[in-house]
């Protein structure tokens, strides 16, 4: 049983604009199953207009969102946030990251109109907008969650324009078993850099994938407190109908 004083602190950055397709779903994810096992829970919603205190943090969640609202958060999220979000990469910080965030967090995002947003360049890959929307749900195979010894089907859906490429040193997150992931050409879904994970899953992604959400939980009490915590098994069984509804739907 975990103790009563540990603490988990989460930051969401422009939850009123990056907030496609109730990407608020995984904050949920995350404090619920804290609080379930005894963590108590902070939430920062920091917006454009908020101070940015990243050593406060254990994870920093960055949701989806339209070209537009992505170029209304660039500057802040590049220049005035930027250099803060770079050195927690580095330091090893547990991010989450969907879509719109997650391309953010690349060298650059080229749109449908052909402008080229010069985004955080926080790890090595890039974004090219296609002409056709790559919709749909996604099956996809983690070695990662395979090798830590839980399931290692990971679901989802997905919406974007977007074409990611993951350049050296980037890994994916995931394989595609079904849908498009990154670019809909190499089969690959996602990129983890660190303890940055992303992904083109909306849904939201961490209530349709308990295991993933329990690992992000695990690495940043662990980032935090030095100790792997041992945490205690839910019922999951909502999240388990709805992987299957998703598996099944696909005919995997
Ligand atoms: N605007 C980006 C794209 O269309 C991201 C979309 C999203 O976050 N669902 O690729």
């Amino acid at each position: 049983m975990i103790k009563s004083d540990i603490k988990f602190s989460i930051c969401h950055l422009y939850p009123d604009l990056l907030n496609l397709y109730g990407d608020r779903g995984n904050i949920l994810a995350l404090k619920k199953r804290c609080e379930w096992r005894g963590i108590s829970v902070e939430i920062h919603n920091v917006g454009l207009d908020r101070k940015f205190e990243p050593d406060l943090y254990d994870l920093i969640f960055l949701g989806g969102g339209q070209d537009f609202e992505q170029s209304l958060i660039l500057r802040d999220l590049v220049d005035v946030k930027g250099d803060e979000i770079k050195r927690c990469v580095e330091e090893g910080k547990v991010f989450l990251c969907i879509c719109g965030g997650y391309q953010m967090m690349g060298e650059y995002y080229l749109d449908q109109s052909g402008t080229k947003m010069e985004c955080l360049n926080a790890i090595p890959l890039h974004t090219i907008a296609g002409d056709k929307r790559l919709i749909g749900n996604v099956v996809c195979h983690s070695e990662e969650l395979k090798s830590k010894g839980v399931d290692p089907v990971l679901v989802g859906f997905e919406n974007h324009s977007g074409r990611t490429y993951l350049g050296e040193g980037v890994a994916p997150l995931a394989k595609i078993i079904s849908g498009f992931g990154n670019n809909g050409e190499d089969g690959l879904e996602g990129a983890r850099y660190k303890n940055v994970y992303c992904t083109y899953m909306h849904g939201s992604f961490l209530p349709k994938n308990p295991q993933m959400a329990d690992i992000l939980i695990k690495n940043a009490l662990y980032k935090r407190y030095g100790q792997q915590f041992k945490l205690e098994i839910l019922e999951d069984d909502f999240s388990e109908n709805a992987r299957y509804r998703i598996i099944t739907c696909k005919n995997i």
